[in-house]
């Protein structure tokens, strides 16, 4: 419970491969940019392959986005706390939420309230955490990007849901989370 949003996870994200852009899947490599932030290489990548010609559910696959929404979007956290974890990330480049966009701010909140929803109908949690972090003292594993967390909680988490309810949280591959929780937001459309 103290590890909610967990900067060292994203460590691998960033550093696993120092070769290798930010964010950037294997499937969408080739997109040419690099922006140095994971977040901003990743939307890049997938929009270059949905505009040449990549259809746009394997794009989003290889992305792992669920959600592109006017002002930001919305993609699974690659190394999740729970399954079901996800990230509204706006286009943006921004540090802050006062220096983020209004119209984007406001969306924000609607997209949070909407994946609150989307998390209860698929998981049906006993709770949702949201959450952003601001900046590296403030435990951001991506500090200058910021990234609101949703992510579905249960009493006793894993544990209670896999021995006693058994329904396995943990593990469900990306894939499947990807699957599920797309068609959880399609089917609010
Ligand atoms: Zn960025």
């Amino acid at each position: 419970m103290d590890y909610l949003w967990t900067p060292w996870r994203y460590a691998y994200l960033v550093d696993a491969d120092p070769g290798r852009r930010k964010g950037v899947p294997e499937e969408l490599a080739a997109w040419p940019g690099d922006c140095d932030c994971v977040f901003c290489n990743l939307i890049a990548a997938a929009q270059f392959a949905i505009e040449h010609g990549v259809p746009v559910a394997d794009a989003e696959r290889a992305a792992h986005i669920v959600l592109r929404a006017e002002h930001s979007y919305i993609c699974l956290n690659a190394f999740p706390y729970s399954s079901g974890h996800l990230m509204i990330v706006p286009y943006a480049h921004e540090e802050t939420l006062a220096g983020l966009d209004r119209a984007a701010a406001l969306e924000m909140m609607t997209l949070a309230q909407r994946t609150d929803a989307v998390l209860r109908q698929v998981y049906t949690p006993q709770g949702v955490n949201l959450g952003i972090n601001l900046g590296q003292a403030a435990g951001a594993g991506v500090a200058g990007h910021l990234h609101l967390h949703a992510l579905p909680r249960w009493l006793g988490d894993s544990n209670f849901m896999t021995v006693i309810a058994e329904t396995r949280v943990l593990p469900e591959t990306l894939d499947t989370t990807w699957q599920r929780l797309r068609e959880g937001f399609s089917r609010g459309e």
